[in-house]
């Protein structure tokens, strides 16, 4: 008898009660297939971290006495698709039952479902161990309500899991939230810890990838690849981060600056969604950091509230709303995504370091994504199924299930305010305040119209006046929308022209 149990690229989850003992009975089965690496075009490092991390995990499996089948990209008997190598695996093996853990995402989902039931032998799907919400528990906490508000989410999470609660039941501290306190912009003190994960060499893989007709891009940065690619590496990675930038997480969590790329964030997305960390682990260390007084409370409840909260929210959000939140589009815009995001190549300098940081190292924290690269293409209006598969390409942690949700609801509010109780828009004098970008800018962050005026002034006005019959009657817009209307007719005429130009030629800012 031999049962086959597939492994897919973000199941590398080595605390998984399969792996408890080995037993002759059971192959594991691990492939690089052209299906992964095609269905849209990514980051290079992605690939060549993803691949490189399988690799090393297969090795684990059968350093533990496991039977492991292992298919790399360029083996001749890999037919590059998840069904046909299980077919060809499965006579190969005389497989007399087939098992799979819970995918993340609804294309693979569906693919192994309906791979499961046209089989011939006994077929099962198993819990991926990981998350700690089932798929269907955000849909079946808020219901029928019409807006599905992270916060109310998290509370309850925070309660039934007991995270950052008094023995009475109440939240620590007295308050649930502490962002109102997270909002500080950085001037270069405290310093950003410095760079200390693991570097690899796999050049070797590298060229494998690129000999097999991979398409990518971005820099591979192959021989000083710095992404934690076992479970070890990820814990290091944990551990630093919980003692060096965790204390200043929380001031600085909406910071940017062309001077640190990753200032006080954790680095700790790509571990956790390929499963070599579990969200409890990461989260229970912040906790106990705040308890023996290494971390202030504030720090530790805005690292926890994004993992315990938004992390599992976003899973809620996806598997309620798929697959037709894929198409989501209420503004219907429809604008091609200037060659610029595939180059970082514009004068707007916040723009050139939020992209090309992305194109340099797959990664860039939260509100470079959101506060950015998002408020510039919503402003824009930019088509959102186009910006979706770039940040579904670009970053080292992007997986459909929580890039999509962050992507459409959050970032591009394509959903009509699902997920955000307001766009995430804002013009000039917010990326001047959180940041240092402006004073090494071509344009100038104080001036609405005219040829040097940022580009981010006369569109954020434009967007609000061209979307009026979608968000007007939103109350947390109600002060911009009185702005708007009380502007004199010049200014608005001014800023409309200026917003036309930019919008004329969006290739060339
Ligand atoms: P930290 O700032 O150190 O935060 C700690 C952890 O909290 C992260 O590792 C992550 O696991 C979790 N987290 C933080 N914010 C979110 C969030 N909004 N949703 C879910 N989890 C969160 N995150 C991804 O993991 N994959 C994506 O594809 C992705 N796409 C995004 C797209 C857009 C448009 C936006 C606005 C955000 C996206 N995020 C995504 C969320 C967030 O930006 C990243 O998780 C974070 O920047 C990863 O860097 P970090 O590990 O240093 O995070
Ligand atoms: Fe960005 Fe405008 Fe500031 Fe330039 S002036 S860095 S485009 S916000």
């Amino acid at each position: 008898m031999t049962v086959l149990r597939l492994l897919l690229g973000d199941q590398l989850n080595a605390n998984h009660s399969w792996f408890g003992r080995a037993d002759p009975g059971m192959l594991y089965v691990l492939m690089e297939v052209r299906q992964e690496t095609g269905y849209v075009l990514h980051h290079a490092q992605k690939i060549l971290a993803i691949f490189a991390a399988m690799r090393d995990f297969a090795k684990h499996l059968a350093s533990a006495g496991h039977r492991v089948c292992y298919l790399s990209i360029d083996d001749p008997h890999n037919l590059q698709s998840i069904p046909a190598n299980l077919d060809r695996l499965i006579a190969r093996h005389r497989v007399t039952a087939f098992e799979y853990l819970a995918p993340d995402e609804w294309r693979l989902d569906r693919q192994l479902a309906d791979y499961a039931e046209a089989l011939a032998i006994p077929a099962a799907m198993r819990d991926s161990e990981h998350f700690l919400t089932g798929r269907d528990e955000a849909a079946g906490f808020f219901g029928s309500r019409r807006r599905w508000t992270m916060e109310s989410f998290y509370r309850r999470m925070r309660a039934r899991h007991g995270v950052l609660m008094t023995s009475a039941g109440a939240p620590v501290g007295g308050r649930w939230n502490f962002d109102a306190e997270n909002r500080k912009a950085w001037h270069g003190s405290p310093a950003e810890p410095a760079e200390c994960r693991a570097m690899h060499d796999h050049r070797d893989l590298w060229a494998q990838i690129v000999a097999a007709g991979v398409d990518s891009f971005g820099e591979p940065r192959a021989e000083h690849l710095r992404w934690p690619l076992n479970r070890a590496e990820a814990v290091a990675q944990l551990d630093v981060f919980v003692d060096r930038a965790l204390p200043y997480f929380g001031d600085y969590q909406d910071a940017m600056s062309e001077r640190a790329s990753r200032l006080f964030h954790s680095l700790l997305s790509f571990a956790l969604n390929v499963k070599m960390l579990s969200p409890r682990e990461v989260i229970d260390r912040a906790e106990q950091a705040w308890r023996d007084e290494a971390a202030p409370l504030a720090a530790v409840e805005g690292f926890i509230r994004q993992i315990l909260g938004w992390r599992e929210y976003v899973r809620g959000v996806y598997w309620a709303r798929m697959p037709g939140y894929a198409s989501s589009n209420v503004f219907g815009h429809d604008r091609e995504l200037p060659g610029w995001f595939w180059t970082g190549d514009t004068q707007m300098n916040c723009l050139r370091h939020a992209i090309g940081q992305s194109l340099e190292h797959a990664h860039a924290h939260h509100i470079q994504r959101l506060m950015l690269v998002g408020n510039f293409a919503l402003l824009a209006g930019l088509d959102p199924q186009q910006v979706h598969r770039w940040y579904l390409g670009i970053y080292i942690d992007a997986f459909e299930w929580v890039e999509m949700p962050n992507t459409l609801g959050m970032s591009q509010f394509a959903d009509g305010g699902l997920l955000a109780t307001k766009p995430y828009v804002s013009s000039a004098a917010y990326i001047h305040r959180m940041s240092d970008y402006c004073g090494g800018c071509r344009y100038r962050h104080a001036e609405r119209s005219g040829e040097r005026a940022c580009p981010f002034n006369a569109l954020y006005w434009d967007f609000l006046a061209r979307n009026r019959g979608v968000l007007a009657g939103n109350p947390r817009l109600a002060m911009p929308y009185r702005q708007l209307d009380r502007m004199p007719d010049t200014r608005r005429d001014a800023l409309r022209k200026r917003a036309a130009e930019v919008l004329d030629r969006l290739d060339a800012l």
